[in-house]
């Protein structure tokens, strides 16, 4: 028995000790809200351990698992649902374990028999345990982690939703708190849940880390304003998908800065945005490489298609009506056009296509221009000169 009272007080001490670390994880990772939940949750159940094993039994045991059991389930149901990218509080659900828990606790005071008691406290955490199941079925992904996530939910709440019918047919319903507190039973149960919150806990934080790690990586490789990939990963992509071979196109936006100091930075931004859509929606590896810089990785196609590619953009953006402008005025960009030779280094086709660029500026802008075109001196003009041309 005194071993018993040490093993729950360390169990006790370590939930605790589970919490106190995911608190500060949470704080450490700017308010990272799966993280409190999680906190709280073991918070709840290191009070729920410890109020067990020094009230041995009675009113103050069965108020603790009526209040801090469904607290507990609920939090960590929290944690799951903000693992969701379509995070809600379930306001709904709260109040319904909310009620359930109170219903408990008024039962317990009325002295009501002890069945009815566990009969609210189950269902609450049965309920509270199915949400969280149901949402993470919902949103995971098929990985792994995922399922191995969504296997332990299932268990627990299966585990939560036999105990009441079970202990109907075995015990009735007039059965007492010590009967159920000494059966075989009821040892089963707690040990089960014993073997399983734990891993599923463990799950919940691995996922929402590796959760937290993949949105800092992708930060790290995109554009905060377009969600472009930003100069390194561009990089990285280039050295990646064009060791076969390709082509790559240069864009700059031509006179933004008169965008700027006509209609002010916010618009200059909206303007970078609607470029970079046209960009994205390509399909293909889209960079923001400067201001308003862009260039795209074309594996695999030929100078020729890259330049029908480039000059297709460069109309639409051209066609493209902006809130900003008066009517008939029109915005337009410059393009530089280069294959990358399969085994050839990427940074000397970005060269290339840069000067590219540079002779399309130079020969009026709104144009792509192909670098042999360059060598040979005859740049392509495809569209007459336009600084904010009229239509
Ligand atoms: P050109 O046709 O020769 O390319 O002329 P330009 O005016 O487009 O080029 P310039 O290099 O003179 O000016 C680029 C401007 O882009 C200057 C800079 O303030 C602006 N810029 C750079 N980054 C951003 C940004 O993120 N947002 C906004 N709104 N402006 C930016
Ligand atoms: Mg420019
Ligand atoms: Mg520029």
């Amino acid at each position: 028995m005194t071993v018993l009272v040490g093993l729950n007080i360390v169990i006790a001490a370590l939930l605790g000790f589970s919490s106190a670390l995911c608190a500060g994880a949470s704080m450490g990772m700017r308010g990272n809200v799966p993280m409190a939940w999680l906190a709280v949750a073991l918070a709840a159940g290191s009070t729920q351990t410890l109020v067990m094993t020094l009230a041995g039994g009675g009113v103050w045991e069965v108020a603790a698992a009526a209040t801090l059991a469904p607290l507990g389930y609920l939090c960590a149901g929290q944690a799951v649902r903000w693992m969701s990218p379509h995070a809600s509080q379930g306001r709904a659900l709260i109040s319904v374990v909310a009620a359930l828990s109170g219903l408990a606790v008024i039962l317990l005071l009325l002295d009501v028999p002890f069945f009815y008691q566990a009969l609210s406290i189950q269902a609450a955490c049965t309920i509270a345990v199915t949400d969280a199941m149901i949402q993470w079925i919902r949103q995971a992904q098929r990985r792994p982690l995922d399922t191995m996530l969504t296997i332990g939910l299932g268990l627990i709440t299966i585990t939560c939703a036999i105990r009441i019918p079970v202990v109907l047919v075995l015990f009735g319903a007039d059965a007492t708190f010590a009967e159920l507190h000494e059966s075989v039973f009821e040892t089963v149960v707690m040990s089960v849940s014993g073997l399983l919150v734990p891993p599923v806990i463990f799950l919940v934080l691995a996922r929402n880390v590796s959760d937290v790690i993949a949105a800092y990586q992708r930060q790290s490789e995109h554009d905060g304003l377009t969600g472009l990939l930003n100069r390194r990963a561009f990089d990285t992509a280039a050295e990646n998908s064009l060791s076969e071979g390709g082509a790559v196109i240069f864009c700059d936006i031509d006179h933004f800065k008169l965008v700027n100091d006509r209609f002010g930075h916010e618009a200059g931004d909206d303007v970078i945005c609607t470029f970079a859509i046209l960009l994205a929606r390509t399909g293909h590896h889209a960079g923001r490489i400067g201001g308003e810089e862009f260039a795209l990785l074309l594996p695999g196609k030929s100078a020729e298609e890259a330049f029908a590619l480039a000059d297709m953009i460069r109309a639409r953006f051209n066609e493209t009506m902006h809130p900003i402008l008066a009517a008939g005025e029109r915005l337009s960009a410059s393009f530089g056009v280069s294959e990358c030779a399969p085994g050839e280094s990427p940074r000397t086709a970005f060269r290339r296509a840069d000067v590219a660029l540079y002779q399309a500026k130079e020969t009026g802008r709104n144009r792509v221009v192909d670098f042999t075109a360059v060598k040979n001196h005859h740049a392509e003009v495809l569209a007459p000169h336009s600084p904010l041309q009229a239509a």
